[in-house]
């Protein structure tokens, strides 16, 4: 199973403020919430996670921010920047993309874990979740579709913080699109 790393829960800058630049603090959750595109070492997109789980990736030394979203992280005499894309240092061959998109292996690459709160759940508590959302032209693929607990599904309507939307990155999208019929 890949993603090992991806999916390895590290220490989590839980206890931190966080706040746009110019800004005071407007809480962590939010940011620490939001969508970070995945990208393997040879740059293509293979997952998306929480920033948080992002920021404990680069501050692990497994990947490196490739974009920042404008946020500041702030955490003792740290600040940190939060990436809206980062890149995994070692190439990381990703068997997944042979199966059969359906919700059964989303949940399983996710290993049942909510990609928003971290939050490991049985299957039943789980829904997907399309991460640019399907009114704003998200499609349903590897890519887009997490998992995700209701709560977050909730607390996530369909917000979607304009990261993804101004960085380009979303073009790289199409050339892992899947058939769904599998849903
Ligand atoms: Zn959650």
């Amino acid at each position: 199973m890949n993603g090992s790393m991806l999916r390895s829960h590290g220490p989590t800058p839980a206890a931190v403020g966080m706040h746009r630049e110019g800004t005071h603090r407007e809480g962590n959750g939010h940011a620490l919430h939001a969508p970070v595109l995945v990208l393997n070492a040879s740059y293509e997109p293979i997952n998306v996670c929480a920033a948080r789980r992002a920021i404990v990736l680069v501050l692990k030394g497994v990947a490196m921010t490739e974009e920042e979203n404008g946020h500041f992280l702030h955490a003792a005499r740290l600040a940190i920047r939060v990436p809206s894309v980062i890149r995994l240092l070692e190439y990381r061959r990703i068997p997944h993309q042979t199966r059969a998109l359906s919700r059964k292996n989303i949940l399983l690459r996710d290993r049942n874990t909510c990609q928003y709160c971290a939050e490991v759940l049985p299957s039943s508590e789980l829904t997907l979740d399309h991460v640019v959302p399907r009114s704003r032209g998200g499609a349903s693929t590897w890519e887009n579709l997490v998992a995700c607990c209701h709560s977050c599904n909730r607390q996530k309507g369909n917000q979607f913080p304009d990261v993804r939307m101004t960085s380009g990155a979303s073009t790289s999208f199409t050339s892992f699109e899947f058939p769904v019929s599998s849903f």
